[in-house]
């Protein structure tokens, strides 16, 4: 079995590097050269086996979903990804897993320009934290506190698809393959977090669902807002598997869509879905922020809908 060093020569040959990087993997710490006039974006996610993703995930599916879950946050921001550490903890020094799982991992890398540049490897039961680093120009960067009252509600693509899938694996199927896919193999809104620089005035990625997501943004921006629940962008492939009384909760409390949430005010609305279009990601405005707070969702028929339970909350048990 190879040991700790084997493993990290595995990792150092394949990952990529970016003309920024002083110092990749092999020393101390990495050396990063950030560009004048930028800020720096940094932000860290853990997946746990059996808490974040079923068991029998496939290694090259954990290594794409780990990073892209980073990549998702620095989207929220609007920045630019640039680099990424990975604290990898194995059960036991698995080359064919650390393989399989870099294919996954720097299939999205290579895609986005990400370089891999540092990380720690450990003995435990199967854990993997990356950190990832983005750029943005000064000042630049989309925060959770800036949404007034009268902007619109957006959402980029289709909401819902990975928590059907979860509903149809916790419930032994049937299963859809497309569905699945979405949970297994998000993709981070990135070029669509960077166009909405200067145009959105929030924005955040729905990793636990509409409701606690965006409810984050209301409580930091100090506004409330409505959401028609008829407007929700939805898969055809999810509205064949559920109606809309089972579709509602996966959409509001599921989680792991990996979508961008953001405000804008009304007059933004053109020129956000021309640089959404161009880069190929749809968006809907599902809704509109109001002064006070609170979040209320109305059916299509005018009534007022409480969702199930707000997402996803460690140490809360499971929704
Ligand atoms: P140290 O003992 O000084 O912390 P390590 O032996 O943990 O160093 O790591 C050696 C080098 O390999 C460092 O540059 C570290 O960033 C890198 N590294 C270790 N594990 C990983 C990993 N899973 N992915 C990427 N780089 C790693
Ligand atoms: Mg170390």
């Amino acid at each position: 079995m190879p040991g700790e060093f084997d493993l990290i020569d595995r990792i150092r040959a394949r990952a990529g590097r970016r003309p920024d990087v002083v110092l990749g993997i092999g020393d101390d710490a990495a050396v990063l050269r950030v560009p004048p006039g930028h800020d720096l974006v940094v932000t860290s996610d853990t997946l746990v086996a059996g808490v974040h993703f079923p068991a029998e995930t496939s290694a090259a599916d954990l290594g794409w979903k780990a990073l892209a879950v980073n990549l998702s946050d620095l989207a929220a921001m609007a920045a630019t990804p640039a680099w990424c550490t990975l604290a990898l903890t194995l059960p036991d020094a698995d080359a064919g897993f650390v393989d399989a799982f870099l294919d996954g991992f720097l299939e999205l890398a290579d895609e986005l320009g990400v370089s891999l540049v540092g990380g720690d490897t450990t003995g435990g039961p199967l854990s993997i934290t990356v950190t990832a680093h983005g750029l943005v120009p000064a000042g630049e960067a989309l925060r959770r506190d800036g949404a007034r009252a009268g902007d619109e509600v957006w959402v980029t693509g289709t909401l819902g698809d990975a928590a059907g899938a979860l509903a149809q694996w916790r419930a032994g199927g049937p299963f859809s393959a497309k569905l699945r896919y979405r949970l297994d193999r998000p993709t981070p809104r990135v070029a669509a977090g960077q166009a909405l620089r200067g145009l959105a005035t929030a924005g955040i990625d729905l990793s636990d669902g509409l409701a606690a997501d965006l409810g984050h943004v209301l409580r930091a921006s100090g506004v409330g807002a409505r959401i028609d629940l008829g407007r929700l962008p939805t898969s055809r492939t999810l509205a064949d598997h559920f109606d809309e009384a089972r579709r509602w909760p996966l959409q509001l409390s599921g989680g792991d869509d990996y979508e961008l949430c953001f405000t804008a005010p009304a007059s933004a609305a053109f020129a956000i879905e021309q640089a959404l279009a161009a880069c190929g990601v749809s968006a809907t405005v599902v809704g509109q922020v109001q002064a006070g707070a609170g979040l209320a969702f109305m059916t299509p028929e005018g009534e007022d809908y409480a969702p199930a339970q707000a997402g996803f909350q460690h140490f809360q048990g499971v929704h």
